[in-house]
């Protein structure tokens, strides 16, 4: 080490760095740190300066805008002065609600989807039955849809139990196309090792892709329960966040599944998968069922990942003191996915390379990917999930936890990888390379 040098940062390795996995231009940033004591003692006063002045900042235009008032009282105002900048209506006429949040007067009890998507033809189509209640009086019921077309809508008044007794249901048929968007319910395919194309109906609904799936009101605060029947043909399987209930005959020799009705969620975290997939199964000391599933080409390639999922739930149970709370959970392979993984509750969906492991093949860093991402998308099962914040803006509070107990699930995993001391240097890189920005 050269004597001019008084300190320098310490990274973590190469092959364990997981942001370096992430994004590599962080990666190579960090690799240039190197600087005195001295200057680092300056840019940690004037960074603890900035991040006060931004606070105080933030604090105050919080406490003036209504959006996070909005969070534990009401809602949305509707924009007095409708101006021609407003948003318009499918029929041309000016929107009767202008703002970005639902109001707050009728809020979802549960929904009943129908759906009877057509692999064949690319196009789906459906039902929904949603029972609502309503808060105050209103003559306007707003809910989300997207790039459905809707064929019939219907509301009807119907009593409820409890204290609030006024309710309503909210009928609509809807239809639409199965396309490669990689948001809603979309089409992904894989190449059989014969070279046949098999399609895949699937779903990414986190932020807003559920109003392209069904009618809902499609806010993370808005919770319900679902209940979901799919029609499918017999070479199919569906899946759903909730175990299958029971299989029916329908039209033309196909079938319909109908899934036990969901715990209360968000829409975000509804999923549905049609596909011919196989899959391994598995289940916990408490008694989860737990399954992975991949094209019939790779189930070959799901073991570890079988192994991890059951090993993490089993910590997180433990851990955190409050029992998984559904009767499965079910991680499965897309071949044409966004994001790395979505944490739909007990319907995981990964990036094939986030849950795929072949020994002998994959190389060890691939295999502690897999386990982290297994790890992190299990963390939202509880954080996230079963605690959800009620709009986007505090999404950094499921997200920042995952991220950390992450490295503690995967360290259950495997101990020599260990990723708690990774963890660790992992902070001090990223605290570092903020340096390295100033
Ligand atoms: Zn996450």
């Amino acid at each position: 080490m050269a004597d001019d040098i008084e300190d320098v940062s310490f990274l973590p390795g190469e092959n364990l760095n997981r942001k370096s996995v992430y994004e590599p231009s962080v990666k190579q940033r960090c690799k240039q740190l190197v600087c005195s004591k001295g200057r680092a003692t300056a840019i940690v006063v004037f960074c603890a300066v900035f991040i006060l002045i931004i606070a105080i900042i933030a604090a105050f235009a919080r406490s003036g805008s209504s959006s996070c008032g909005k969070l534990n009282t009401v809602l949305a105002t509707p924009t007095p002065n409708i101006t021609k900048e407003d948003i318009y209506a499918t029929n041309g006429d000016i929107f009767p609600w202008q703002d970005i949040r639902l109001p707050d007067t009728v809020e979802p009890i549960s929904y009943d989807v129908f759906l009877d998507p057509d692999m064949k033809a690319l196009k789906f189509s459906g039902t929904v039955k949603i029972k609502a209640k309503i808060k105050a009086t209103t003559s306007l019921i707003v809910l989300h849809t997207k790039n459905l077309t809707l064929t019939t809508v219907l509301v009807k008044p119907i009593t409820l139990t409890g204290p609030t007794r006024t309710g309503i249901e909210i009928i609509i048929k809807f239809n639409a196309n199965i396309v490669s968007k990689l948001a809603g319910f979309y089409l992904s395919s894989y190449k059989t090792k014969s070279g046949e194309i098999r399609h895949i109906g699937t779903t990414q609904f986190q932020p807003t892709g559920a109003r392209q799936a069904f009618p809902c009101f499609d806010e993370p605060g808005l919770k319900a329960t679902f209940k979901m029947s799919i029609v499918r043909d017999k070479k199919h399987i569906a899946l759903f966040n909730m175990p299958l209930n029971k299989t029916e005959d329908y039209k033309n020799g196909r079938v319909v599944d109908r899934f036990q009705e969901s715990v209360k969620m968000s829409t975000y975290l509804v999923a549905f998968v049609v596909c011919d997939y196989k899959s391994k199964k598995g289940k916990t000391k408490s008694g989860v069922d737990v399954a992975v599933y991949a094209a019939e080409d790779q189930i070959d390639q799901v073991d570890f990942a079988l192994k991890v999922a059951i090993t993490v739930l089993e910590y997180y149970d433990d851990l955190y003191k409050i029992k998984y709370p559904l009767p499965k959970l079910d991680l499965i392979a897309i071949p044409d996915f966004s994001a790395g993984a979505m944490e739909n509750w007990g319907l995981v969906t990964y990036r094939e390379s986030a849950v795929l492991y072949h020994p002998g093949e994959s190389s060890d860093s691939d295999k502690q990917w897999v386990a982290v991402v297994i790890a992190h998308e299990l963390a939202h099962q509880w954080f996230g999930n079963l605690v959800t914040p009620k709009w986007w803006d505090d999404t950094w509070l499921n997200e920042g936890f995952a991220s950390y107990v992450e490295y503690l699930g995967t360290d259950k995993v495997d101990p020599t990888l260990k990723m708690v001391n990774i963890s660790v240097q992992f902070q001090k890189s990223c605290f570092v390379s903020l340096f390295s920005f100033l």
